[in-house]
């Protein structure tokens, strides 16, 4: 059955009641911190994010300190998380450039960001909506598992799940949707066995109805 307006309308009402001040997990003290921590999160918790960088961003708070870092000692700080070595290389290599081209500073503009190492699409807008405040709704893979399950897009891809979903959702709304989509994905509509019987969105989730 076709996604209708009256169903978006519903699913902001239940994700705000629920999800009333939605945040971004991972702690970062800085738009560079941010940035560091979403480059480390691929493929990892931001939990162990969060362990590594405790110590990371003690040592090298800054693009001028991780750029002059050695890449040895950088793996030894953040060994506990997923592809750690090529991670330390990437992190380092953007500090660096961020140093030559940026004066140590991080762009505000998704062009510039996704050049940078270890920066794809999804990094540079969560750098952007969490970090800046742009409204943007990147796709990781609880928006794109949730989404897709509810209803309000039906994509094979992340990139089509993005813009069909910049599409349905008013703009005001990206920013606090994507985070109410990756609490409800972490906390209701698991990966594997999603708790449908606890779900308020239950009503209009096309999964559940097997639309
Ligand atoms: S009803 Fe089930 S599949 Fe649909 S959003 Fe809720 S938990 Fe996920």
């Amino acid at each position: 059955m076709d996604w209708k307006e009256e169903d978006t309308k519903i699913l902001l009402e239940e994700m705000s009641r629920m999800y009333p001040a939605p945040e971004c997990a991972l702690e970062f003290g800085s738009l560079f911190q941010l940035l560091i921590a979403v480059i480390l999160s691929a493929q990892t918790t931001d939990k162990q994010v969060n362990v590594v960088t405790k110590d990371l961003f003690r040592i090298y708070p800054d693009a001028a300190s991780l750029a002059e870092a050695d890449p040895s000692e950088v793996e030894q700080v953040i060994r506990r998380i997923g592809m750690y070595k090529t991670k330390a290389k990437n992190i380092i290599a953007a500090a660096r450039m961020l140093m030559e081209e940026y004066g140590g500073e991080v762009p505000r503009d998704f062009d510039r960001l996704v050049k940078l190492p270890g920066v794809g699409r999804k990094t540079a807008n969560v750098v952007l909506a969490v970090g800046c405040g742009v409204p943007a709704i990147p796709v990781d893979t609880h928006v794109f598992r949730v989404s897709n399950r509810i209803g309000i897009v039906s994509e094979k891809d992340v990139l089509k799940t993005e813009l069909a979903l910049m599409e349905a959702l008013p703009e005001e709304t990206w920013i606090n949707m994507h985070h109410a989509l990756i609490w409800h994905g972490r906390r209701i509509c698991k990966a594997r066995k999603p708790d449908c019987d606890i779900c308020p969105v239950a009503d209009i989730c096309r999964y559940v109805r097997g639309d």
